[in-house]
C-alpha cells in the first residue's frame, strides 16, 4: 500500500471525466488499497480514485478510518438509485483541506455498485454513511464541493479557497 498525494482543487484532473472501471484485476486492487491508505493517513472518510489522480469511476468509503474492516466499502462504477429525505449537513472535501461549508444531502440512499472483484451489489446508507456515499459518487461526475454553492455563498467559499492558496496551506 502506497499513501499517494491528494489533488487539491483547481487541479483539473478532479474535474475530468472518469471512466467506468472494466478490469478487476490486480492493479484495481492496488489502486483501492492505496485509497484506503492515502484516505486513513488524511484522514477521511472516504476517497475517490480522481483524487489521486486516477479518473476511474471508483470511490472508497470507511467511516471507522482504518478500524474495522467490516466497514470498508469499495463503490466501483456506483449510481445512486434511490434518495429519501433531505437535509442540510456540514461537509468539508480532502481536496479542499481546512475547509467545510454546509449543503443539503438525502437522509437515505440506495447506493448499486460493483465491489473489488465485480459483483453488484446494493447498499442502504442512511446518515453519514450516506453522506459519505454521496459524496464520492459526486467526485465520479466531477461534482465538487463548490459546485453545490450558488451567489454570495459560493463566493464567500471561493475567497476562503484563495486565501488558504496564498497561505501556502494548499501547497502542493
Ligand atoms: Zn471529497
Amino acid at each position: 500500500m502506497t499513501v499517494r498525494p491528494i489533488l487539491v482543487y483547481g487541479d483539473p484532473r478532479l474535474e475530468a471525466p472518469n471512466a467506468p472501471v472494466e478490469l478487476f484485476d490486480g492493479e484495481l486492487a492496488r489502486i483501492v488499497e492505496d485509497l484506503f491508505e492515502t484516505g486513513w493517513r488524511a484522514p477521511g472518510l472516504g476517497l475517490a480514485a480522481p483524487q489521486i489522480g486516477v479518473n476511474l469511476r471508483l470511490a472508497t468509503v470507511d467511516l471507522s478510518v482504518g478500524k474495522d474492516p467490516e466497514q470498508r466499502i469499495v463503490l466501483a462504477n456506483p449510481g445512486i438509485i434511490e434518495t429519501t429525505g433531505r437535509a442540510s449537513v456540514e461537509e468539508g472535501c480532502l481536496s479542499f483541506p481546512g475547509l467545510f461549508t454546509t449543503l443539503p444531502r438525502p437522509r437515505e440512499v440506495v447506493v448499486r455498485a460493483q465491489g473489488l472483484t465485480g459483483e453488484w451489489f446494493e447498499l442502504a446508507a442512511s446518515g453519514l454513511l450516506a453522506q459519505a456515499v454521496c459524496h464520492e459518487v459526486d467526485h465520479l461526475d466531477g461534482r465538487l464541493l463548490v459546485h453545490h454553492l450558488r451567489g454570495i455563498k459560493k463566493k464567500m467559499f471561493l475567497r476562503r479557497v484563495d486565501k488558504m492558496r496564498r497561505s501556502g496551506a494548499w501547497a502542493v
